[in-house]
Parts: C-alpha cells; sequence; structure tokens
C-alpha cells in the first residue's frame, strides 16, 4: 500500500509517493496557481501521476496552510488562497478522482509536527509540544500519542499566546502575542533595535544589511551569530528567552515531556535553544519539584510536514478499509 502527500504552500505544490514505513519513494513539485478552482484539477493530476507508477495509492494527505476545520476536510481559512473560506477541499478532490481513495487535510504546522512526532526528534515521547520558529510561531501538540486539534480544529496555535499585556500589535489583530516576541520577524526587530540602541557594535550587521538598518533579514542575523557577533547573539538570546517563556506557559498546562522547535532560525541549535531552556525552567511553576520537558531541535528536515501528511492519509486508508 502506498500513499500520496501534497504540501501546498505559498508558492509551490510539493507532492510525494509514499511507502507504509514513511519513506518517501518518489517526489515532484508545481507552482502554486493562484486560482483556489485550478488547485483541485492540478491535485487530481497529481493523482494520476503517482498511480501510473503506483497503482495502490490508497489514501492523499494534504498539508495546508491556514485553518483546517475539525473534520479535516474543510478548509476554514488560507491566507495563501483567498477562494479558500469554508472550502470543501477534500470532498472537491475525491469527487476529481472518482472516489477511488479517501483524503484528508491537516494544518501544514500539525502535519510538520505529526512528522517529527512519528520520525524526527519527538520519537518516542508521550506528549510533545512543536514549536516552528518561522515568520510567525507555529505550534502542533501531540497528547498520548494522538495530534490534538480541539473541538473546532484550532488548538495549538501557540504564536498567538497572549504573553504581554497590551503589547506589540500582532498581525492577528490582538496585541502582545507571543510570535510578536519569539520568531523570525522578532529576530529581525530585536536585532534592529539592537543596532539603533550599540550603533559602536553594529559594524558586522551593517554591513551584511548594506547600510540600510531596515533591510537587515533573519539569515543576516544568523550568519552573524555564527561568526560569535555580540548584536546578533542578543537577539537570539531575546527570541530564545521569550520561547523559553513561551513554553513554561505551555507547559502549565499541557506538562509535555518533550518541546521540538523547528523553523529555518533553529539551525543556530544551542545559540537559540540554551536560552530557551534557561527560560523554560526560570518560569516554570514548582521547577524544583517537577521533572524538565527536554527542549530538542527538530529533526526530521524539510519533510516533516510531507511525511505527516503521508501518514496520516496512511491511517485514513486503513480506517477505510477496515
Ligand atoms: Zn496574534
Amino acid at each position: 500500500m502506498h500513499t500520496l502527500a501534497i504540501d501546498i504552500g505559498g508558492t509551490k505544490i510539493a507532492a510525494g509517493v509514499y511507502d507504509e514505513e514513511d519513506k518517501i519513494l518518489r517526489r515532484w513539485q508545481i507552482p502554486t496557481p493562484s486560482n483556489g478552482q485550478v488547485i483541485d484539477a492540478q491535485l487530481a493530476n497529481m493523482y494520476r501521476e503517482a498511480k501510473e507508477e503506483f497503482s495502490d495509492i490508497a489514501g492523499i494527505g494534504i498539508s495546508a496552510a491556514g485553518n483546517v476545520k475539525a473534520d479535516r476536510r474543510t478548509m476554514s481559512f488560507s491566507a495563501n488562497i483567498p477562494t479558500w473560506i469554508d472550502y470543501p477541499l477534500a470532498d472537491k478532490l475525491e469527487a476529481a478522482i472518482d472516489h477511488e481513495c479517501p483524503v484528508v487535510v491537516e494544518n501544514d504546522a500539525n502535519c510538520a509536527g505529526w512528522g517529527e512526532y512519528i520520525a524526527g526528534a519527538g520519537k518516542g515521547s508521550t506528549n510533545m509540544v512543536m514549536l516552528t520558529v518561522g515568520t510567525g510561531l507555529g505550534g502542533a501538540i501531540v497528547i498520548n500519542g494522538e495530534l490534538y486539534r480541539g473541538s473546532f480544529g484550532m488548538a495549538a496555535e501557540a504564536g498567538h499566546l497572549p504573553m504581554v499585556p497590551d503589547g506589540d500589535t500582532c498581525n492577528c489583530g490582538l496585541r502582545g502575542c507571543a510570535e510578536r516576541y519569539t520568531s523570525g520577524s522578532a529576530l529581525e526587530r530585536f536585532a534592529r533595535s539592537a543596532i539603533r540602541r550599540w550603533p559602536e557594535k553594529s559594524d558586522r550587521l551593517m554591513e551584511l544589511a548594506g547600510g540600510v538598518v531596515h533591510d537587515l533579514r533573519g539569515q543576516m542575523v544568523t550568519q552573524a551569530a555564527k561568526e560569535g557577533d555580540d548584536l546578533a547573539l542578543y537577539a537570539f538570546g531575546k527570541i530564545g528567552e521569550w520561547l523559553g517563556r513561551t513554553m513554561s506557559a505551555l507547559a502549565a498546562v499541557l506538562d509535555p515531556d518533550c518541546f521540538v522547535v523547528g523553523g529555518g532560525v533553529v539551525s543556530i541549535g544551542d545559540i537559540l535553544l540554551e536560552p530557551a531552556r534557561y527560560n523554560y525552567v526560570r518560569f516554570l511553576e514548582a521547577a524544583a519539584y517537577r521533572p524538565h520537558a527536554q527542549i530538542l531541535a527538530a529533526g526530521a528536515g524539510n519533510d516533516a510536514g510531507m511525511v505527516g501528511a503521508a501518514d496520516l492519509a496512511l491511517r485514513e486508508a486503513k480506517a477505510h478499509q477496515a
């Protein structure tokens, strides 16, 4: 039995055929069309293409950026594809492939979290929280070995945990959300404010930014931090501190044994994770009298979301056949 995993991103749609051991056998990708209606036909084409080589595709798992309803079939909203409002994506695709196999849809952060749980740093854990430090802060929660989705499919939005009363305004419209203080955007903001505060130490960051503070990007801060630049290390210390604070707030409710940190900036390793570990314990209730969760860098790589989607498709296919 094989499954087809499809990752719908803002710029590309990636597809992969997986076996039952979550190994990828074939992969390909196409650019994401701007029209949501066109996507259904293209996904159906990807399925037919996969079927030419693997006749026993038993399920399709879709990882999509946006909000997925609790039924795991309907997109309630996606910032990338404006026509996806209460959009029955699984129904549409199943109809387009003549109901040959079931389709399951899951939020991209949840897919990545599930991929880390079954094949990455979270393997062997019972209760795991994954935090993805990207442009924003994404989350996924596994409780007792199952992805926790909440009553309406809206669980694990850790990036919008209100951390600072009346703090910075978030893209979501509220203020003081965790992702305002721990994310790739926050890293840039902390680094820019450090340049203004300590201009005498800003030579390397300013050089990387081409002399314009506003042009400073996360990768430049990461590069400078790897070289030991003071201000870049300060910026990582700040987002690491807030990452740890966010983890302690999550631990007060969920008590996980493991936090997995993903996203581009985690390539910096302990420069981010050490301040996170320190501040997690610092703000953890009764820290001296309880075990502390492990805080680990993600291990399943860029394919975590695809692996997660493939495994969800496999489960759906098995349930369908039972
Ligand atoms: Zn927010």
